[in-house]
């Protein structure tokens, strides 16, 4: 394994694992791949208020579905925090953060103070000064962030971004509970568990500089930043639960193949010439940061669905079988626990599989093949149902009750049937 690259996958298990997440999960997935490189997953729930064990949970069972797995992990931010403390403590006695006093009235005052300046609300730094600590006395830990020059960050997707160091606020590192902050943590991670490049979502270009700075603080060399466009909806508004389902799990319910959803996310940004369907080992030869855009890319159900549909059709048979099983169950149409014959399963999948864009479908329409009691559709039985069919039907029906051996020449009709049938069916398919 390469020494030289390593990347993170690093969600808050502040809910399920997204479309959004999973596309940042699967380009540090595939960039390490691609390289031979390390991929860990780092659990970020210093948020205790919003983090919950089932998140994590859930998280991991889409990554796991996803087929994403890593090298390394999962850590969790919750177990280190007596790291980060010590870090906490290297910058007090360097003086490069400062216990600060405010209170949340005191702050919340200026804050709106500010507002109706018509200033942009910023810590005043008022706490900078106080060098003793001040016993009993609760306090937060502030950052000192350089008020001086701009912070340059050189983004692998997007280019050289310069931020005005004045703008940036000397943030709390240490809450007055006692629990660290993202930008804090965030770095001293990166840096324990020597991360090469981080690839993430573009929300978090802002908190860049302040990172950079913290880097900076201790004397690291920042890692590599790439940030990924937003994935929009098709009113180019930021993706969300009002443009469809965004859980990764809920296309698992809906009967998408985890390949086909991975396929579909990797075009969300990323592009190879022309190619639309890509093997899994053909997204790792080919995948590099080279081909990936800058701009957002919107996300298109229908063709995740057509996408979806290929992969259906391009399953082996068996394999299929396995994969609609589930949902034929759910469907009620084979008993919990009743072992079905899969060699005849696979078989009727082959019959069906061309016509299903889903898992859920392809279930339904194995129906016919799997419930006794049909129910006809009104109109379609009287379209269709007409008395010459009928009759047809009639005779079939006895001509294939009497078969034991349900064999192809066994089924054939014999010879002396066959014009007649023939014949019905032309005169019935011109009336
Ligand atoms: N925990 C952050 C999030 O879920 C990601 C932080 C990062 O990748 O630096 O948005």
């Amino acid at each position: 394994m390469s020494d030289t690259v390593r990347v993170r996958f690093a969600p808050s298990p502040t809910g399920h694992l997204h479309i959004g997440g999973a596309r940042t999960a699967l380009f540090n997935w595939l960039f390490a791949r691609h390289i031979n490189g390390a991929f860990i997953l780092r659990i970020e729930d210093t948020d205790t208020s919003r983090s919950t064990d089932d998140y994590i949970e859930a998280i991991i069972e889409g990554m796991k579905w996803l087929n994403l797995d890593w090298n390394e992990g999962p850590f969790r931010q919750t177990d280190r925090f007596d790291v980060y403390r010590k870090y906490v403590e290297r910058l007090l006695a360097e003086g490069k953060a400062y216990r600060c006093y405010c209170t949340a009235e005191e702050l919340e005052h200026r804050r709106q103070q500010a507002l109706a300046d018509g200033k942009t609300p910023k810590y005043d730094g008022r706490c900078r000064s106080i060098t003793e600590p001040m016993p009993n006395k609760s306090f937060a830990v502030r950052f000192k962030m350089p008020q001086e020059g701009t912070t340059v960050l050189n983004d692998m997707i997007k280019g050289a971004i310069v931020f005005e160091n004045n703008l940036l606020d000397d943030m709390i590192i240490l809450r007055s509970d006692g629990t660290p902050t993202y930008n804090f943590v965030v770095v001293v991670d990166d840096i324990d568990m020597k991360i090469t490049h981080i690839i993430r979502g573009d929300d978090h270009v802002n908190n860049t500089p302040k990172q950079i700075h913290i880097y900076k603080a201790f004397g690291w060399e920042p890692p590599q930043f790439g940030h990924l466009p937003m994935i929009l909806g098709s009113d180019k508004s930021r993706l969300s639960k009002r443009h469809g389902a965004t859980s990764v799990m809920a296309y698992k319910d809906m009967g998408y193949l985890p390949d086909a959803l991975v396929n579909y996310l990797v075009r969300l940004g990323w592009s190879y010439g022309d190619q639309e369907i890509f093997t899994r080992q053909e997204l790792i030869n080919y995948f590099s940061f080279d081909n990936v855009g800058s701009s957002a890319a919107v996300f298109n159900p229908e063709k995740l669905l057509w996408l979806n549909s290929q992969y259906i059709m391009n399953t082996p048979a068996e394999a299929l079988a396995e994969m609609v099983l589930p949902f034929v169950v759910k469907a009620g149409f084979i008993r919990e626990g009743q072992y079905p014959n899969m060699q005849w399963l696979s078989k009727a999948v082959l019959t069906l599989r061309e016509r299903s864009r889903t898992l859920v479908e392809l279930a339904q329409s194995m129906k016919y093949y799997l419930v006794d009691e049909v129910e006809i559709d009104q109109k379609a039985g009287d379209k269709f149902l007409k008395p010459e069919g009928i009759a047809l039907l009639a005779d079939l029906k006895d001509a294939l009750t009497g078969i034991e051996d349900f064999t192809v020449p066994e089924i054939m009709p014999p010879a002396s049937v066959m014009p007649r049938c023939n014949g019905q069916l032309m005169a019935s398919a011109n009336a």
